[in-house]
Formats: structure tokens, C-alpha cells, sequence
């Protein structure tokens, strides 16, 4: 069976910033034809549950606190990449809008949930390598 990598929030996975999860209800579907992987790539990253939530501002990751995190999404980047390679996993499915994991939205930088054309740093930094980045938006197009 095909092993695809995804947010852990989208299983169930209480991993967001304010300990929280975005279950999907395509996960019965998705585990018939693949082996899930969970990762979330800011728990992996070093930081806690629940954070203060972040957004992207150009290559930076500040959070509500004015706090730099962007190590820490880089950290999380490149150790979604590692399982990757690892697992040899081709595609992803990535939580939309998330500052790591949004593959075609992010919010804006402003905290205002206004929401801007652009990716999070794992998407952005799998897609780059190769891998084939989907959002749960696009999961009926890989079932
Ligand atoms: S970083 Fe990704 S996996 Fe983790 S909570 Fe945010 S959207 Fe979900």
C-alpha cells in the first residue's frame, strides 16, 4: 500500500496551537488505498501545544507574541522531507491555511484572518524537493 505523509491534525491528532485537531471526514476513504503517515511538522519542530498562534511575513514565521519561529518551521520542514526520503513517500496532504502546511492559502501576516495567495514552509519546502503537495481540499482527486 502507498504511504502518503500528512498533517496529523487532519487524523485526529490534537497537535494544533490551541490543542485542537481538523478531522477529516475523507479518512475512512484515504486509509483504503493508503498507509497514513502523521506528522506535524511544528510539533516537530520544537514548539509546544498549544503555542501562540504564527504566520508567515515574507521568509519569516512570527508568532502572536512577536516571537521568531521561524527555526523552528524550517527544523519541521526539513524533517518532513527526511521521512520522506526515508519512506520514499511521493505525495503529501497538508492542512490548508496553516503557516506550515498551507499549500495554496496562508493568512497574511496581520493576525486578522485575512487570507493571501501563498504556502507554508514545509509545503513550500516539500514541493521544491519534489513531492507532490495536496491539500484535504484536493483529497477526492487522489482516492
Ligand atoms: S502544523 Fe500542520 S499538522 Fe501541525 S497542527 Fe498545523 S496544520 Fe496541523
Amino acid at each position: 500500500m502507498e504511504k502518503i505523509l500528512i498533517s496529523a491534525c487532519l487524523v485526529g491528532d490534537n497537535v494544533k496551537y490551541n490543542g485542537g485537531n481538523n478531522l477529516t471526514p475523507k479518512l475512512d476513504a484515504l486509509l483504503e488505498k493508503y498507509e497514513l503517515i502523521p506528522f506535524c511538522p511544528e510539533v516537530e519542530g520544537g514548539l509546544s501545544i498549544p503555542r501562540s498562534p504564527a504566520e508567515r511575513i515574507g521568509d519569516k514565521v512570527i508568532n502572536q507574541d512577536n516571537e521568531d519561529v521561524t527555526d523552528a518551521y524550517r527544523r519541521g520542514a526539513e524533517l518532513a522531507f527526511n521521512i520522506c526520503l526515508f519512506l520514499k513517500i511521493k505525495k503529501v496532504i497538508l492542512k490548508e491555511k496553516s503557516p506550515s502546511c498551507g499549500s495554496k492559502i496562508i493568512y497574511d501576516g496581520s493576525f486578522s484572518h485575512k487570507e493571501i495567495s501563498g504556502m507554508g514552509v514545509t509545503a513550500e519546502y516539500l514541493k521544491e524537493k519534489g513531492i507532490e503537495v495536496y491539500s484535504e481540499e484536493d483529497i477526492d482527486s487522489i482516492l
